[in-house]
């Protein structure tokens, strides 16, 4: 197969060109970070006018890049959800015209799949597995008992991971996204505030991590107050290691119950080292393959929207040309039982 994949849901426009589910002949990403970086987040105005500005520059810079035509094509894919609904637009929209003149099935895909399939460029998923997911808007545990299907056991129930990487990194004087900096000063300190991990020993797979960012911020302010300098790296130290803690113990709990032959760690958060090397041990601990998503393909990118229509297209039914983006869209759905 050789698909044409579309990304838009949030600040990075992208198309990629996907063969046979785990090639990749093109990842074209446009990245919109600088436009919103002096707002301190994502102006989802400024980032819908992106996208428009971007998109066919994209399509065409993903074709030439791949070498290949139109005609060549066998698919195209598209994140319809979950996202910013006017980012999501301009991605659906490209794709229903690319479909439609060119006469190709469509398939639409859940951002958070995509996410998840980025691993297929590590080796095809072996089910039943377990996915833990955390990114900017999530912070999820997903079963998937079998191809296409997805059952959140566990999820943030306020800031995600992401969010809160974001928000104490602000506190810290580091722009937006802070996540990638906060883990390079988390390299150099150690943990020595003892930060909250909350949650952690409740009967559940849920996370919570606005306590922790409160409690960051409040610590930080207070020494303010006082006229103390705190080391901003043992910060970092201690803010990623109370966020590991937790994603650790909750995978673990969720390995114990559930039997899962293959682990995933996936979503933009999963670039963190601190992350990637703990959860590792934690498969390794619960005897269960550990499969990361490759660290490029961790953010947002087309080429994950690609490996998961090529992996799920035969378990849904095709887009039509009704095809909206869906802004709060549920990541759950039955496949075809055949
Ligand atoms: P969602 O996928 O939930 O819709 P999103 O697409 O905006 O949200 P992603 O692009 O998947 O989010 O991830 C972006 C987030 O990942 C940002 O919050 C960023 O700070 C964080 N991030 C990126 N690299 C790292 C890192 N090395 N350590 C911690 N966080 C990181
Ligand atoms: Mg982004
Ligand atoms: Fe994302």
């Amino acid at each position: 197969s050789m698909i044409l994949s579309f990304e838009s849901s949030c600040d990075e426009t992208s198309v990629a060109v996907i063969k046979n589910g785990n090639k990749i002949l093109s990842n074209v990403v446009a990245t919109q970070i600088k436009s919103h970086q002096r707002f301190g987040g994502v102006v989802p105005e400024v980032a819908s006018r992106h996208h428009i500005e971007e998109i066919t520059i994209c399509i065409n810079d993903a074709l030439q890049r791949a070498n290949v035509t139109y005609d060549d094509l066998t698919a195209v894919a598209v994140t319809y959800g979950p996202g910013l609904v006017g980012a999501l637009l301009i991605g659906v929209t490209a794709a229903k015209v690319v479909a439609w003149a060119h006469n190709l099935p469509l398939i639409p895909i859940n951002h958070i799949a995509g996410h998840i399939y980025a691993t297929n460029f590590v080796k095809p998923i072996t089910f039943p597995a377990m996915a833990l997911v955390v990114s900017g808007g999530h912070t999820e545990l997903v079963w998937m008992p079998k191809e296409g299907k997805f059952e959140i056991i566990g999820e943030t129930r306020d800031d995600a991971a992401g969010e809160a990487f974001d928000k104490i990194g602000r506190v810290l004087g580091i722009n937006y996204p802070a996540g990638p900096t906060v883990d390079a000063m988390a390299q150099k300190g150690k943990d020595t505030f003892a930060f909250p991990r909350a949650m952690e020993a409740d009967d559940n797979y849920d996370f919570s991590f606005s306590g922790l960012k409160s409690a960051f911020i409040n610590t930080v302010h207070h020494a303010d107050q006082i006229g103390k300098t705190l080391n901003k790296n043992d910060l970092a130290a201690s803010f990623e290691a109370a966020v590991v803690d937790v994603l650790a113990e909750k995978s673990q709990s969720a390995l114990e119950k559930y039997p899962a032959k293959e682990f995933i760690l996936a979503g933009g958060v999963a670039a963190n080292h601190g992350i990637r090397e703990r959860l590792a041990s934690v498969a390794s601990k619960e005897n269960v393959e550990f499969v990361k998503a490759p660290l490029k393909l961790c953010g947002d990118n087309a080429a994950m929207i690609g490996a998961a229509a090529a992996a799920m297209q035969h378990h849904q039914e095709a887009g039509k040309a009704s095809l909206n983006a869906d802004p709060g869209l549920e990541f759950e759905w039955a496949p075809n039982e055949n």
